[in-house]
């Protein structure tokens, strides 16, 4: 069965009067009145402790939207077990049944439950409409059906055969079960990084992060409506270091789909390495584990262009994207216009609830984050080497809202340009025009990170220099364009060096790594 490449889900404008905008208000006012009680999803039944963790807007930390149902090892270890009950089953179920499963799923959120994600994602996550509707529905939905494409063309790679001689190779999922560990920052990462394994016939265990919790419950249900079957995703709520060390220990244990903090990433490893010995297989582990994107802007760049690269790249989702522009190298030709343009741009920006859909900037997730941009903020207010040139302010009486902060700084190498925020701060640096080469030096030595990355400039050698010098910067490059927002599809999305392993999100390369070839020779 051959499924084409399909065409992305038109993303919906949401404009003032559209029939969108006055069906996402309706379900916000509906998620709004009822407070939500969100169980596990075990072996395909709900399963509720008692031991609940509150859900509040980070925009509106008063409100109660819900709560959740937290498990304890037990309910781990039950998590495996209906994975594994389930395995062969799934395993050996035709593909083409499972991949209806999938795409049926696309169609559920694409048609009936796109509200539901998007006012999920806006209350649970504090994104705004715009950003959501790209991020939670429309690349949820992208998700599901190119990585359906990109399976359909992977088990159609067969190795040539001979008279005599037929060859064949037989894409199996993993022998074990899949731990999806999931981030708070998109909700189709969270869709995707259990369906993509599962899709492959592999059974998953998947912990979200608890501050996307509001909307994981969602994929889960319109899984559940498209007809996945009990026991093969199995959604756990628990503290992760509880979740890693049952699942590490396990000897079925298979992989780790992951993305999020490269600390965790490093720790999860670690135990893993520990433990390779308890394996039937060597797992696979594979992991986004944050950024510290550059622009890096020419002097024959277009100062528009460049402002509202930064502008875009940084401050969309409150920069609590992995791919956000957070550091930004400007030539002295144009700094003074670049800058300008952008205060000016930061200042048409509106802060406040995302249930205003005139505010660009809602709250950043939660207070331990606030706490941390604030504290880096104040640190460069006290610096001799630094400058705040916007926002600067921040308040977390109704919300965890920052002001967009723009952080001017006379040393390449200061805290900000260096260290991952995950926040709505930019720092820039400006640079002498005519020393290109070197600043290209100090963008790629400057970072650990190596996820997304920018160069704007009109010259063509100068792109093709940036293009080469900086080959290992950034797994996604981007031409006079931000550094955020790859569409599933278009471009594959994900980075190395300490930004993950680099098996990009949405494409052929991430599917691979959850699929165990056989090959089969068979003479006559
Ligand atoms: N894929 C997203 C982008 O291109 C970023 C994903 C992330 O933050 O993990 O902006």
């Amino acid at each position: 069965f051959q499924y084409p490449a399909p065409a992305n889900e038109p993303v919906l404008s949401y404009a003032p009067g559209s029939p969108e905008r006055a069906g996402l208000k309706k379900q916000l006012a509906a998620f709004k009145a009822e407070v939500a009680d969100i169980p596990m999803y075990i072996g395909g039944e709900e399963v509720r402790t008692g031991e609940t963790v509150d859900l509040r807007p980070p925009h509106e930390i008063k409100h109660k939207l819900g709560h959740f149902h937290q498990g304890k090892e037990s309910h781990v270890k039950d998590a495996i077990a209906a994975a594994l009950a389930a395995r062969e089953k799934w395993a050996n179920m035709d593909w083409e049944q499972r991949a209806g499963i999938f795409l049926r799923a696309a169609d559920l959120i694409a048609t009936k439950y796109r509200f539901h994600i998007n006012a999920a994602t806006m209350l649970g996550q504090s994104k705004n409409p715009f950003q959501a509707e790209i991020d939670s529905a429309c690349e949820l939905i992208d998700f599901l059906r190119f990585n359906v494409h990109f399976l359909s063309e992977i088990y159609r790679q067969q190795p040539v055969s001979a008279p005599g001689i037929h060859n064949r190779m037989e894409y199996r999922p993993l022998e074990g079960f899949v731990l999806a560990v999931t981030p708070f920052n998109f909700t189709a990462i969270a869709g995707n990084l259990p369906t993509s394994a599962a899709m492959c016939g592999n059974v998953v265990v998947w912990k979200p992060a608890n501050t996307q919790v509001y909307a994981a419950n969602i994929i889960m249900k319109v899984l559940i409506e498209a007809g996945l079957p009990a026991g093969v995703i199995n959604l756990v709520y628990a503290g992760g270091p509880l979740i890693g060390d049952i699942c590490f220990a396990d000897p079925n244990f298979a992989g780790i789909h992951f993305t999020g903090s490269t600390g965790v990433f490093q720790t999860m490893w670690k135990t893993i390495g520990q433990n390779i010995h308890k394996y039937k297989s060597y797992p696979r582990i594979v992991g986004e584990t944050g950024g510290k994107d550059f622009v890096l802007i020419h002097k024959s760049a277009d100062a528009g262009i460049a402002a509202t690269a930064l502008a875009r790249g940084a401050f969309e989702y409150q920069g609590q994207k992995c791919s956000a522009a957070s550091r930004a190298y400007l030539p002295d030709n144009l700094a003074a216009d670049i800058k300008s343009k952008l205060v000016a741009d930061l200042k048409t920006m509106k802060m406040g609830s995302t249930e205003d859909f005139s505010n660009f900037v809602n709250a950043v997730i939660d207070e331990k984050s606030f706490d941390k941009i604030a504290q880096y903020i104040e640190n460069a207010k006290k610096d001799p080497k630094a400058k705040i040139i916007a926002g600067g302010n921040y308040d977390k009486s109704v919300g965890y809202f920052i002001e967009p902060t723009v952080i001017e700084t006379t040393d390449p190498n200061y805290v900000t340009m260096c260290e991952e925020i995950f926040g709505p701060v930019l720092t820039i640096y400006t640079y002498e025009a005519d020393k290109f080469d070197e600043i290209l030096v100090t963008v790629d030595s400057t970072s650990e990170y190596a996820l997304t990355g920018a160069i704007i400039a009109q010259d063509r050698y100068a792109i093709e220099l940036a293009t080469r010098k900086l080959a290992n910067s950034a797994g996604n490059f981007y031409i006079n364009d931000k550094p955020t927002g790859a569409v599933v599809g278009q471009q594959p999305f994900g980075g190395a060096r300490a930004s993950g392993t680099n098996d990009k999100a949405g494409s052929m390369l991430n599917l691979y790594r959850w699929l165990s070839a056989r090959s089969i020779k068979e003479t006559f």
